[in-house]
C-alpha cells in the first residue's frame, strides 16, 4: 500500500491493522559516468515497494534528497546538510507518529545517510517525549540498508569481486537498469579509478575521484543482475521488517 495513493480513511483503516510503515530514503547525487543521479532513491524506493507488497505494509513517500555534501562539486547533485536532514526526518516521523504509526522501517539506499539518520532517530525520540505524546515510548525506528543485506553482498562479490567498489557500484547501477531499462547509459570508463581516499569536502572529493566512481566498475552491471539484487533485497528486508514488527511480542514471549 502506498501512502500517497491512499486516502486518509484508508490510512486510518490500515492503522487498525498495523502501526508499521516503511520509509524509503535515498539521495540525489552523481553516480559516475553511467550511473543515474537518482540511483540511491530509485533503488530504495523500488525495494521498499517490493517489501511493502510482500508484507502488506504501508510505504511512505520516498525521501529523495539525503546527505551527499561531498558529491556537490558534480553538477546535478543535491544535498541536505546533516542538521537540515535531522529536522526533515524528525518532522516526517513525528507527523506519522501523531497519526498512530509507531514502527518506522527505513529502507536506505545511501551510505552517506547512515550517521545522520541515526542522529535523527535520537532527536525524534527526544522530541516526541517533549511533545508528551502518550505513546512516545513505543515509537521505534530501524535502519535497513539494502546494499548491506548479506545476500546482496554475497552476490556482488560473486559477480564483481573487487570491482564492486564503494560508490557508483555495479550492483546499484544494475538495480536501476532493471527498474528503468529506458535510462541505461553508455560511456567510456577509464581503467584508472580513484579508490581508498578519505572523504573531506566536495572539491577535494572531485579531485580524488575525478569521474565520480569510487573503486567501482559499473560497466559490469546488467538489468538481469539488477533483478537478482532486487529480489534478494526484497526477500531479506521483508523478513527484517516482519522481525522488527514482531520483536516486541517475541521479546515478551521469551520473558
Ligand atoms: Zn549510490
Amino acid at each position: 500500500m502506498l501512502l500517497h495513493l491512499s486516502t486518509w480513511q484508508e490510512v486510518e483503516a490500515y492503522l487498525q491493522t498495523s502501526e508499521g510503515i516503511i520509509v524509503p530514503i535515498g539521495s540525489t547525487e552523481q553516480h559516475g559516468p553511467t550511473g543515474l543521479i537518482g540511483t540511491d532513491a530509485i533503488c530504495a524506493e523500488a525495494i521498499a515497494r517490493g517489501v511493502g507488497e510482500a508484507t502488506q505494509a504501508m510505504v511512505a513517500p520516498t525521501i529523495n534528497v539525503g546527505m551527499a555534501l561531498h558529491h556537490t562539486a558534480f553538477p546535478g547533485s543535491i544535498s541536505l546538510r546533516p542538521s537540515t536532514m535531522i529536522q526533515v526526518v524528525r518532522d516526517y516521523i513525528s507527523c506519522l507518529a501523531k497519526a498512530g504509526f509507531t514502527k518506522f522501517y527505513f529502507i536506505n539506499g545511501h551510505g552517506g545517510n547512515i550517521a545522520t539518520l541515526k542522529a535523527a532517530f535520537s532527536e525524534t525520540y527526544a522530541y516526541l517525549e517533549e511533545l508528551q505524546l502518550s505513546y512516545a515510548h513505543k515509537v521505534q525506528c530501524q535502519l535497513a540498508n539494502w546494499f548491506t543485506c548479506n545476500s546482496v553482498l554475497k552476490l556482488a562479490k560473486e559477480l564483481y569481486g573487487e570491482q564492486e567498489g564503494s560508490h557508483a557500484t555495479p550492483s546499484e547501477v544494475a538495480v536501476t537498469q532493471y527498474i528503468y531499462p529506458q535510462a541505461i547509459k553508455q560511456a567510456q570508463l577509464s581503467p584508472q579509478v580513484g579508490t581508498g581516499h578519505q572523504i573531506y569536502g566536495a572539491r577535494d572529493f572531485r579531485q580524488r575521484y575525478p569521474d565520480g566512481r569510487m573503486g567501482s566498475n559499473p560497466a559490469l552491471a546488467t538489468p538481469e543482475h539488477g533483478k537478482q539484487f532486487y529480489e534478494l533485497a526484497v526477500k531479506e528486508l521483508s523478513n527484517g521488517y516482519l522481525e522488527f514488527l514482531n520483536a516486541e511480542s517475541a521479546e515478551l514471549a521469551r520473558r
